[in-house]
C-alpha cells in the first residue's frame, strides 16, 4: 500500500525585546545564571505580571506577515503544569483567544507553490534552564530565560514531507527576520519547532493517529526526524499495529526517536483565564497602521531587484536573503556603482568570508566603504588580487579601502616611463619571446605582460603594461 505523510508544525520563536514578557528583567544571552531574574519571573507569590507592549507589537507584525486575522481582543491563559524550569509551576500563555488566527503562508517548493494554513499565532513566556551534571549527580536551575517572550506559531496539517517543513520554516524565518523581531537561529535556540506527523493510506481524507516530536533544532533535524517517524508508524501499520498518541524524543545522533510520555490534551493543563492579566483590545486603526508598515519581503524584493537592476534571478534571490544584505547593495548601487560588481562582491567575497567567520549576519562595512573598493578597481588603482586583501580588512573592521591602499602603498603604478623600463629588462632577458612575437606570435606578448607584471611586483597597472609594451615592440 502507500502511504502519505501528513505533518503539522508548532514552531516557538524567542522575540529580540530587551526585556522580558512580564518584567523589565534583561533578556540579553550569556549572563551569569540567575542574575536577571527578579520576583515575577522568578514566579514569587504576591509578583505581579504586566505585559510589555513590544511583544504585543512584534505578535501582530508576525500575525500580518503570515496573512492572519488581528484579535480585537486578546487574553492570556493560564497553563498549570510543574516542571523545574517553571519556577511559577504554570506558564503564562494563550489557548482561548490568541491573538492572531486563520493566517497563511505561501512558498515554492521543487514541485510548485505550496500554501500552509496557520491555525494560530500566540505569546507566552518561555522557561528556565536545566543544567544536569550527571557525575556530582547534581541539577543546577538557572532562571535567566524564565519569562524571555516568545511566539508560538501552530500551523495546520498542510504539509506532506520534511522537505516541505523545511521549506515552511525557511520562509517562516525569512519573514521574521524582515520584521526584525527575532533573529530566528535554531542552533541557538530562538527558533525551535515541533513536528506533528502521522501517515494514512494515499488518497484517503482522514487523519493518521499523530505523535510529536519535539524541539528540534536544525533542518536537517526536521527532515531526518520526518523521515525515520513515517518509516517507524508505516511498519507499525504494515505490522497490523496502531500507532499510540505519544510526544517522542528524536535522537539527532542515531537518527531514531523513542517515545517520552503520552501526549497531554489541553484538559491536562487545566488551562483558566489568567487571573492576573487583563484582556488586551487592539484597535482597528492600530493594526491598520502596522500593515501599512510591513516591509518588502523577500520574495517581492528579490521580483524587483531582478526587473531594476537587471540582475539574474538567482544572484537577486542571494541578495535578499537578508534584509540587511539587500539594504547595503541597493545603498552601495544608489552612490554610484555598478549593481552586477555590487552583487558579486556581496554574493561571492562577503558571503565566503561570513561563512568563514560564522558571524552569520554582523555586516560591519557600509555602503560606502564598499563603493569606494569597487571604485579603486575600475579606476585601474589595486587588481583583484589586492582587492581581494582590502575588502577582507574592510569586512572586519570597515577600513576605508583609499586610506589602506595608501596606507600600504598597494596602489598599482600607471606611470609609462618605469613601465617601459621594466619592458626593456623584460625583453632583454627574453629575446626568443620577442622575436616570437614579431613573427606574428600573438600569445608571446601575454607571456611577456605577465613577466613585467612580475617584476613590478604586481603593483603595475596591466592595461597600462599592454599598451606601453605594444608600443615598444612596434617601434622596434
Ligand atoms: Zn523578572
Amino acid at each position: 500500500m502507500e502511504y502519505e505523510t501528513v505533518i503539522g508544525l508548532e514552531v516557538h520563536v524567542e522575540l529580540n525585546t530587551k526585556t522580558k514578557i512580564f518584567c523589565s528583567c534583561s533578556t540579553a544571552f550569556g549572563a551569569k545564571a540567575n542574575t536577571q531574574i527578579c520576583p515575577v519571573c522568578a514566579g514569587l507569590p504576591g509578583a505581579l505580571p504586566v505585559l510589555n507592549r513590544q511583544v504585543l507589537t512584534a505578535a501582530v507584525r508576525a500575525g500580518l506577515a503570515l496573512n492572519c486575522e488581528i484579535a480585537e481582543r486578546t487574553r492570556f491563559d493560564r497553563k498549570n503544569y510543574f516542571y523545574p524550569d517553571n519556577p511559577q509551576n504554570y506558564q503564562i500563555s494563550q489557548l482561548y483567544l490568541p491573538i492572531c488566527k486563520k493566517g497563511y503562508m505561501e512558498f515554492d517548493t521543487g514541485e510548485g507553490r505550496k500554501k500552509v494554513r496557520i491555525h494560530d499565532i500566540h505569546m507566552e513566556e518561555d522557561a528556565g534552564k536545566l543544567y544536569h551534571d550527571s557525575e556530582k549527580g547534581v541539577s543546577y536551575a538557572d532562571y535567566n530565560r524564565a519569562g524571555v517572550p516568545l511566539l508560538e506559531i501552530v500551523t495546520e496539517p498542510d504539509m506532506r514531507s520534511g522537505e516541505e517543513a523545511v521549506a515552511f520554516l525557511e520562509k517562516l524565518k525569512s519573514r521574521l527576520r524582515y520584521l526584525g523581531i527575532s533573529d530566528c537561529r535554531m542552533q541557538e535556540g530562538s527558533m525551535r519547532a515541533d513536528v506533528n506527523l502521522s501517515v494514512r493510506p494515499a488518497g484517503s481524507s482522514e487523519y493518521g493517529t499523530r505523535t510529536e516530536m519535539k524541539n528540534l533544532s536544525s533542518y536537517t533535524a526536521v527532515r531526518e526526524a520526518a523521515a525515520a517517524e513515517t518509516k517507524r508508524q508505516i511498519a507499525i501499520l504494515e505490522s497490523g499495529g496502531s500507532v499510540m498518541r505519544e510526544t517522542r524524543r528524536f535522537d539527532e545522533k542515531k537518527k531514531e526517536s523513542t517515545g517520552m510520555r503520552g501526549k497531554e490534551g489541553a484538559e491536562d493543563y487545566r488551562y483558566f483565564p489568567e487571573p492576573d492579566l487583563k484582556a488586551v483590545y487592539i484597535a482597528k486603526e492600530t493594526t491598520e497602521k502596522l500593515r501599512a508598515q510591513m516591509p518588502e519581503f523577500s520574495e517581492e524584493k528579490t521580483e524587483r531587484f531582478c526587473r531594476e537592476y537587471g540582475l539574474g534571478a538567482k544572484d537577486a534571490a542571494l541578495l535578499c536573503r537578508e534584509r540587511k544584505m539587500a539594504e547595503l547593495f541597493e545603498q552601495t548601487v544608489s552612490l554610484g556603482a555598478e549593481a552586477k560588481s555590487v552583487s558579486n562582491w556581496l554574493n561571492g567575497e562577503t558571503l565566503k568570508l561570513m561563512a568563514e567567520r560564522e558571524v552569520a549576519d554582523e555586516l560591519r562595512f557600509t555602503a560606502d566603504r564598499l563603493y569606494k573598493l569597487i571604485k579603486l578597481i575600475k579606476d585601474g588603482i589595486i587588481n583583484n588580487t589586492t582587492a581581494k586583501e582590502v575588502f577582507e580588512n574592510m569586512y572586519d573592521d570597515n577600513t576605508d579601502p583609499e586610506k589602506y591602499v595608501e596606507e600600504k602603498g598597494l596602489a598599482q603604478s600607471s606611470d609609462e616611463d618605469e613601465i617601459r623600463e621594466l619592458c626593456m629588462q623584460v625583453f632583454n632577458a627574453n629575446p626568443d619571446a620577442v622575436s616570437d612575437y614579431r613573427n606574428g606570435k600573438g600569445r608571446a606578448l601575454g607571456f611577456l605582460v605577465g613577466c613585467v607584471m612580475k617584476a613590478g611586483s604586481g603593483k603595475v597597472e596591466p592595461k597600462t603594461v599592454t599598451k606601453v609594451m605594444k608600443e615598444c615592440l612596434e617601434k622596434g
